[in-house]
């Protein structure tokens, strides 16, 4: 703030009259979870008042929010979220709070992947508006551990773009546009900020298309809690094993687990992993039960707190190629 108040209140002495743009009001912006906050921090900088409803270490599939989440849609300028229905609380919490600001899908342009056809039916293409509760599921003879959450939304399409460099490279430009068209005296400011973040994270995808190069073929299949990285997979080219589907709403069942175990020894996958936002339990009793080492934490769907190594997108990619990368290569 401080950074351009002086500059502006030097600029209002000398004019008799400031264009409401020009106040030296922060865009107030709410990010749905910490990922895209750092996203919209690395584009807004100083000129941004950023708040962040689900926090390091979240669950956003899972997430219930609280009173102030409304109040702070409420009175935010911009609102960013995943889209995609990674955030099974977005809908109701904007209509609650009755905020006019617009609330920006990043994943707008991204080519989405067909959720993996599941024996949940999780993945019902053409049904993406299609909202089925727990007891639904009983309906199709599954036997779900329930959560306890009341009613979800299931998207046809997985909604991690994010774990994609390509596809975070949209997230930005999104970013840039929204804050452009909601703080046009900003706009300059947040597309050079973001064209230097682009340049960040060209080099970082090379960086990991350069370790996973270094991961021999036949290790290349991993095992991780829930279908977080498909974009991922295809863009860098590991197989990702999961007991659990693209939302981390219902548990896996008995069933599932035979089924990953199976697949594991025909598979021979290299390690196992458990997730940053997920229950270790169950990767836990597959590594038991497979022989296979758990290899450390890969963060899914949520930064880091302060302290550990996934702080910042950049971070979290980093850390994850190189958790794989050493688990599976020993090094
Ligand atoms: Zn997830």
């Amino acid at each position: 703030m401080r950074k351009y108040l002086a500059p502006i209140l030097l600029a209002a002495t000398a004019l008799t009259a400031l264009p409401a743009a020009a106040l030296a009001e922060p865009l107030k912006v709410v990010a749905t979870f910490s990922i895209i906050g750092d996203m919209a921090k690395q584009v807004g900088g100083d000129r941004i008042d950023l708040s962040v409803l689900v926090g390091p270490n979240g669950d956003a599939h899972v997430y219930e929010p609280k009173p102030q989440d409304a109040a702070r849609i409420g009175e935010a300028d911009v609102v960013l979220s995943n889209g995609l229905k990674f955030e099974g609380f977005i809908d109701r919490l904007v209509e609650a709070s009755g905020t006019k600001a617009p609330v920006v899908e990043l994943t707008k342009g991204v080519t989405p992947i067909p959720a993996a056809e599941d024996e949940h039916g999780h993945a019902e293409a053409g049904h993406d508006d299609h909202k089925h509760a727990e007891n639904e599921e009983g309906h199709e003879g599954e036997e779900h551990a329930e959560a306890g959450h009341e009613g979800h939304d299931h998207g046809a399409f997985d909604p991690h773009a994010f774990q994609s460099i390509p596809n975070a490279i949209i997230y930005v430009a999104n970013i840039a546009d929204a804050f452009c068209a909601a703080d046009a005296a900003g706009c300059d400011s947040y597309k050079a900020n973001a064209a230097a973040y682009t340049e960040t994270l060209k080099a970082l995808d090379a960086e990991v298309r350069a370790d996973v190069a270094a991961v021999p073929a036949e290790k290349r299949t991993i095992i991780t809690s829930h279908d977080a990285f498909g974009y991922f997979a295809k863009e860098y080219g590991i197989t990702f094993l999961a007991p659990e589907g693209v939302s981390t709403e219902a548990e896996a069942s008995a069933a599932d687990v035979a089924k990953l175990i199976d697949q594991v020894r025909e598979d021979k996958a290299a390690a196992v992993f458990v997730e940053n936002v997920t229950n270790p339990r169950l990767i836990e009793q597959i590594a038991k039960e497979t022989g296979l080492k758990v290899g450390g934490a890969l963060y899914s769907d949520a930064l880091s707190p302060a302290d550990g190594p996934a702080t910042t997108y950049v971070d979290l990619m980093r850390h994850n190629i190189r958790t794989i990368a050493g688990a599976v290569t020993g090094s």
